[in-house]
């Protein structure tokens, strides 16, 4: 008889008895455990699920027939078959009188033979209850996880969620999930319960043909024993050839697809001390991934919107040629900062710079050479910014520069290294190099003739007019 036939609690004073029936019954593949009164009884039961009861009716304490009350009374402990053991015959114990001619009696002296085959047809009907009690545990397990999920906004909390819930509810030590990759052979892990911090890991599913297999053919890979499942042979060699035992003893690789075409693999292995997976294992994990792809569908979704949102966003807010920020993007960045530096007296320095004769560069090489040449500084001003400065373009060829927490001292620094890089620098292409220079106005926070935003850059381009009128290529501040 293979191994855990089912578990028995054997409860009797007799330790002789107790000790032959245990042998027997261990002899025949059973569990057995046994405890001589009634005492511990209920204690050992809320701890381990019995599939089967041997109760002796003359007990010291309680009596046999009065815990059998008991149990019958207890709905947790109701189903569990019975069997009972006297000297008594069924009658001269009271069994029916109590009511309780369901449970099997069974006289001593009996037989080794009657008691085992009694004990292997009660104990289908117990197998059966603990078996039907592991699934009541799941459907509670799995409306937990649904509550937690459909509480989840985004998609990676969720595959967060079912991993370390799938893998503490099945007590398993690797619980994975994986996306398919438009490129063959490649998938993406998003999230393992064996390492909480691991996002988006890029693998090659030639390494792994059982999530291989389970994503081409869409259906469920269930393994319940890898020590000759041939699929996994080369794996097995490999740890083998390192003088290592293929850690893995069971897995299961289950495939679910979205309506936007994705697909994905929830891929569950166990290790050494872990109960192996089974087909039960199987339909829990398929019922709570099949229950959450409403919610990971509508959490892509939702993902995606944003990310369209962010990308208007973004468009509305840049200048399409140099890819620098707008006007209307600078107007509210403007507006931001020179609050809070009237506020908390902070400085702000504002750059309004401008290409010198521009409209000659134009005239020289056309107006597409003009185009890239305005790219071009835009890239350059941005090279020189810092984070959390400001660069935009503000109009035609003006750009505005905006620095904050920089004084008078720090402005002026910039605006030379600024000039004097245009200046150096060979705009246009490799076959023909423009060379421009810049002239920039300063205006810089705390000033006391400027008030608002629109008083800073007024500030800013009448410095600009100086620079001009002194010649270009030069700022003024
Ligand atoms: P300065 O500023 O030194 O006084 O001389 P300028 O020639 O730059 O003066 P002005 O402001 O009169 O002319 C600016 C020129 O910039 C006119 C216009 O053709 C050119 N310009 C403005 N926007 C663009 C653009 O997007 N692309 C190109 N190629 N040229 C532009
Ligand atoms: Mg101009
Ligand atoms: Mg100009």
């Amino acid at each position: 008889m293979t191994p855990n036939a089912g578990r028995i609690l054997i409860v009797d004073d007799d330790h002789a008895l107790s000790r032959t029936l245990s042998w027997v019954l261990s002899e025949n593949g059973y569990e057995v455990s046994t405890i001589p009164s009634g005492d511990e009884l209920f204690a050992r039961l809320a701890q381990t699920p019995y599939d089967l009861l041997l109760l002796d009716i003359d007990l010291p304490g309680a009596s046999g027939l009065e815990l059998l009350k008991q149990l019958q009374d207890d709905a947790r402990y109701r189903e569990i078959p019975i069997l009972m053991v006297s000297s008594l015959s069924k009658e001269d114990a009271g069994v029916e009188a109590l009511g309780l001619g369901a449970v099997d009696f069974i006289s001593k002296p009996f037989s080794i033979r009657d008691l085992t085959a009694r004990v292997r047809a009660r104990l289908r009907a117990g197998m059966e209850l603990n078996q039907v009690k592991t699934a009541a545990r799941s459907q509670t397990e799995m409306l937990e996880i649904l509550r937690e999920i459909t509480a989840t906004l985004s998609t990676d909390e969720i595959f967060q969620v079912l991993v370390r819930r799938v893998a503490r509810g099945l007590r398993i030590s690797r619980c994975s999930i994986l996306l398919a990759e438009p490129i063959p052979n490649a998938a993406t892990v998003v999230a393992a319960f064996e390492n909480p911090t691991l996002r988006n890991m890029r693998v090659d599913l030639q390494r792994y043909p059982e999530v291989q297999k389970a994503f081409a053919t869409g259906a469920p890979v269930l393994i319940t024993t890898t020590e000759v499942d041939p699929l996994l042979a080369s794996a097995r060699t490999e740890w083998e050839e390192t003088g290592k035992t293929f850690p893995t003893t069971s897995l299961l690789a289950l495939p679910f697809s979205l309506k936007s075409g994705r697909s994905g693999v929830f891929y569950l292995r166990t290790g050494k001390t872990d109960p192996l997976l089974n087909l039960q294992d199987l339909e829990f994990a398929d019922q709570v991934i099949r229950s959450t792809i409403p919610s990971l569908e509508r959490a892509f979704d939702m993902q995606r919107a944003m990310e369209e949102q962010e990308q208007f966003r973004l468009l509305a807010e840049t200048d399409s040629l140099t890819g620098l920020s707008n006007r209307r993007a600078l107007d509210v960045r403007l507006q931001v900062e020179v609050d809070r530096a009237l506020r908390y007296r902070k400085a702000l320095s504002c750059l309004m710079i401008d290409v010198d004769h521009f409209k000659a560069t134009n005239d020289t090489y056309g107006h597409l050479i003009g185009d890239l040449v305005l790219t071009q500084l835009g890239e350059l001003f941005r090279r020189e910014q810092r984070t959390v400065d400001l660069v935009a373009r503000y109009g035609g060829e003006e750009f505005v520069v905006l620095l904050p927490e920089t004084g008078p001292t720090g402005a002026r620094t910039f605006a030379d290294r600024l000039i004097k890089r245009v200046e150096s620098y060979a705009f246009g292409r490799p076959d023909l190099p423009v060379h421009v220079t810049v002239s920039v106005g300063v205006a810089t926070l705390p000033d006391e003739d400027v008030t608002d935003a629109t008083s800073l850059v007024g500030r800013a381009d009448h410095n600009l007019r100086d620079a001009k009128n002194a010649g270009r290529n030069r700022y003024h501040h």
